[in-house]
């Protein structure tokens, strides 16, 4: 793989939890171009600087882009650990798939990550909760207005050293079920990682976030009545012993911290259900007492309690507004994994030396 030196190294933040989340970037990014006539090609490590663009480009205007997030952890013996990227580069080929971008071969981006990684590996943070956030993204670049799938591509990885995704950490989070907009229908995009849905759910998220909220709570968008997820996690309850998550149904993103999640329950003997789960009983559970936990996924958040939940206009405090027991145990078990502190039993993690 190329790699192009650069002559002056940027200078670093002070780390720890003055990080926030996506605000600074390394030395170095990945790249590589799509053409008809050639394919996926000129693969290489070039220094993170900004690109000129022709406003005519066709991402600026029709959106026609994919990303993915996944974080490396600095071990304790100075390793470098990635979490499942083999998950993450396949799911990113589904989002290709859907939304009309040539599939890339994994092996060679796979191969970019790893050199990239060993470039900027000094950006990896130390403190806990902290990690090297990995955003791989792919955005049509034909300068063209045509309302047409492009016939280039630019595929570029860029790291961001981060703290915990939430101003307030591992406070319990408040969301509010949103009952006005959509986020994903079935049919629609709501399964690929693709631009345009986070542009369509700001709306709701700025008007949760002068109410107070953290994030928004999406119901499906036909009935209003089943719960899918949050902007940027997947949704757990714990209902009367049963651990309950909103099925795959087409319009939830398939998180990979979901499908780790549900496995080491499984493993270790839970009750878990991947079904459809309403509102309404959500909100009878809370009211007679068997809703023991509520909980968020993702890779940005790890595993994020919830802590209350507004549904038309009434606060719900779920479990007195703290981090429940099977919260906990999944944060400390996918956390032990990712950091090195707990033995990786299911070989999830990519070590690079
Ligand atoms: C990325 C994302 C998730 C979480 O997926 P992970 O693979 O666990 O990071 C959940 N919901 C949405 C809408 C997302 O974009």
């Amino acid at each position: 793989m190329q790699i192009i030196e650069r002559k002056q190294l940027r200078q670093k933040p002070a780390g720890g939890t003055q990080l926030g989340f996506g605000h600074y970037f390394t030395d170095y990014m990945f790249t590589m171009k799509y053409t008809a006539d050639k394919g996926w090609h000129d693969a290489k490590i070039e220094p993170n600087e900004p690109k000129p663009f022709d406003l005519a480009t066709s991402i600026f205007h029709y959106a026609q882009g994919i990303f993915e997030g996944m974080k490396a952890f600095r071990q304790p013996d100075g390793s470098i650990a990635v979490f499942r990227p083999d998950e993450n580069w396949a799911r990113m080929n589904r989002s290709a798939t859907r939304m009309c971008i040539p599939n890339f071969p994994e092996d060679v981006v796979e191969e970019g990550l790893e050199e990239l990684l060993k470039l900027d590996r000094d950006w990896i943070p130390a403190e806990p909760g902290t990690a090297l956030y990995i955003r791989p993204t792919i955005v049509a670049t034909r300068v063209m207005l045509g309302v047409h799938a492009s016939t280039e591509y630019l595929f570029f990885i860029i790291l961001s050293p981060v703290g915990s995704y939430y101003a307030h950490g591992l406070e319990p989070t408040k969301l509010v079920v949103e009952d006005k907009y959509t986020r994903a229908t079935i049919g629609g995009t709501g399964e690929a990682k693709c631009l345009g849905n986070y542009a369509a759910s700001m709306k709701a998220g700025e008007e949760a976030e002068e109410k107070g909220f953290d994030q928004v709570l999406w119901l499906d968008a036909n009935e209003k009545k089943y719960v899918e997820e949050v902007g940027s996690m997947n949704m757990f309850f714990v209902i009367g012993g049963e651990v309950v998550t909103p099925a795959l149904v087409g319009s939830i993103l398939p998180g990979i911290t979901r499908k780790s999640c549900i496995q080491i329950l499984k493993d270790k003997g839970y009750r878990v259900s991947e079904r459809r789960i309403s509102i309404d009983e959500v909100i009878a559970a809370q009211e007679n007492g068997t809703l023991d936990e509520a909980f968020g996924t993702g890779t940005a958040a790890v595993i994020s309690p919830v802590g209350l939940i507004r549904y038309r206009d009434k606060d719900y405090t779920i479990n007195g507004g703290k981090m429940g027991a099977v919260t906990k145990m999944l944060y400390d078990t996918i956390t032990g994994i990712q950091y090195g502190t707990a033995p990786d039993p299911y070989g999830w993690k990519k070590i690079i030396k």
